[in-house]
């Protein structure tokens, strides 16, 4: 039996997580879970799989838990301090950190320093701290599992292979809801319409990632501490019928592919049993009725998110940093509808170009480089 804990258990990502738990009854026991703000949703959670420890974002909202769930035996905390507890729990081995944004960032290092393994959906904290969180893990002989579809794609193309014989990486990418659009069809488009993504149902903020490209920037800076591999060994690919998760390219110019309907409970499951494989219910990949595999290249003038964020990537330090929060202020502020679509370039781009790039950031410059970021386009915006 797994000990698992869950950061982030509300989540899209979370909740899938639980509905694997809930196929393997036998195979897990979950002994933490963590939510924001939707602490009907956790005290559910907290009923079905009576964990010992649940946080939520706030005192006041602990405090509501709390008399919620008083005739259960579960801790209840609350902020960064119940994170860092939950991330440190004694009895947790691996810990799915399915929280959204650089909050992840210190309960995913404390988790590695006290030696759980981490099935990482989270990539802001490897965009922003994979320098600092790469070395922590193999210091502390911790396994970082990939979560994230393209990730866990490349990662099961790579079982069994030497990684000094990758050539490439190819990630591929759906193209959003505005695939085909030019720049200047983009400025109108509402909220709704960037929230319906063709192929994969998610949490709010990766969805306009997807819409703006940032994601699949963001994944490439992810592949590129997950894998130790150069930027330029990484290609992005429009495979717009998402069946492909993504491939490697090898030496001798085979190309791995994983394959799959977008069902995320694969790649959490793959990451929770690795390396085994275990049955997961719901649909297959049916070639008899599978009329096309198609293939184009990002187009990187409308979406900016991508070139914005290999140049940060290229820029490197606390750049990733800067393109990180600035896109996770923009997205609120879209998610608000109090800026346009193409805004959310407009602040990243100028948030970058303000900004004198600290080569090897230490975590608490990365968050200072975070908040500095989030105060200037407070000032501006
Ligand atoms: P969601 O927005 O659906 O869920 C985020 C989770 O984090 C929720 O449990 C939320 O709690 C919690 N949370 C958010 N803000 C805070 C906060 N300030 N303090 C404490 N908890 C907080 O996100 P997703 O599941 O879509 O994404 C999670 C991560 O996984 C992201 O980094 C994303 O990029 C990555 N990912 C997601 C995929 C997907 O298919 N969804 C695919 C690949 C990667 P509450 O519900 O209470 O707000």
């Amino acid at each position: 039996m797994k000990m698992i804990g869950i950061l982030g258990s509300t989540g899209s990502i979370g909740t899938q997580t639980l509905d694997v738990v809930r196929n393997h009854p036998d195979d897990f026991c979950v002994t933490a879970l963590s939510a924001g703000s939707n602490i009907a949703l956790l005290e559910e959670q907290i009923r079905e799989f009576s964990p010992k420890l649940a946080v939520v974002g706030s005192e006041k909202l602990a405090k509501e838990l709390k008399s919620r769930v008083k005739d259960l035996n579960v801790k209840i905390c609350s902020g960064m301090e119940g994170l860092l507890e939950m991330a440190v729990q004694p009895e947790m081995e691996i810990i799915v950190t399915a929280i959204v944004g650089m909050i992840g960032i210190r309960p995913t290092m404390e988790a590695i320093r006290a030696g759980k393994d981490i099935a990482l959906a989270n990539k802001e904290t490897l965009v922003t701290a994979g320098h600092l969180i790469m070395p922590l893990a193999e210091e502390h002989h911790v396994q970082i599992l990939p979560v994230d579809s393209e990730h866990s794609a490349i990662f099961q193309c790579l079982h069994g292979e030497s990684r000094k014989a990758v050539h490439k990486l190819l990630i591929t990418a759906s193209g959003g809801p505005f695939r085909g659009r030019k720049r200047a069809e983009l400025a109108d488009v509402t909220l709704a319409d960037a929230l319906k993504h063709p192929n994969w149902s998610m949490g709010q903020k990766i969805t306009i990632d997807s819409a703006t490209l940032v994601n699949k920037g963001l994944e490439v800076m992810e592949a590129k501490w997950l894998f130790g591999v150069a930027l330029e060994q990484i290609q992005v690919v429009v495979q717009p019928q998402s069946i492909i998760h993504s491939m490697v390219e090898f030496e001798d110019g085979a190309v791995m592919a994983q394959l799959g309907t977008p069902d995320m409970r694969l790649p959490i499951q793959y990451a929770l049993y690795y390396p085994e494989r275990k049955y997961l219910p719901g649909e297959r990949l049916d070639f008899r009725t599978l009329s096309q595999i198609t293939f184009e290249q990002p187009d990187t003038e409308t979406f900016e998110g991508l070139p914005l964020a290999l140049r940060a990537a290229r820029d490197g330090g606390s750049m990733p940093t800067v393109f990180n929060a600035a896109n996770e202020r923009a997205v609120a502020k879209f998610l608000r509808k109090e800026i346009r679509f193409l805004d959310i370039y407009e602040i990243i781009r100028t948030s970058m170009e303000r900004h004198r790039v600290i080569a090897h950031p230490d975590l608490e410059e990365v968050l200072q480089t975070e908040q500095e970021t989030y105060e200037w386009i407070e000032s501006r915006w």
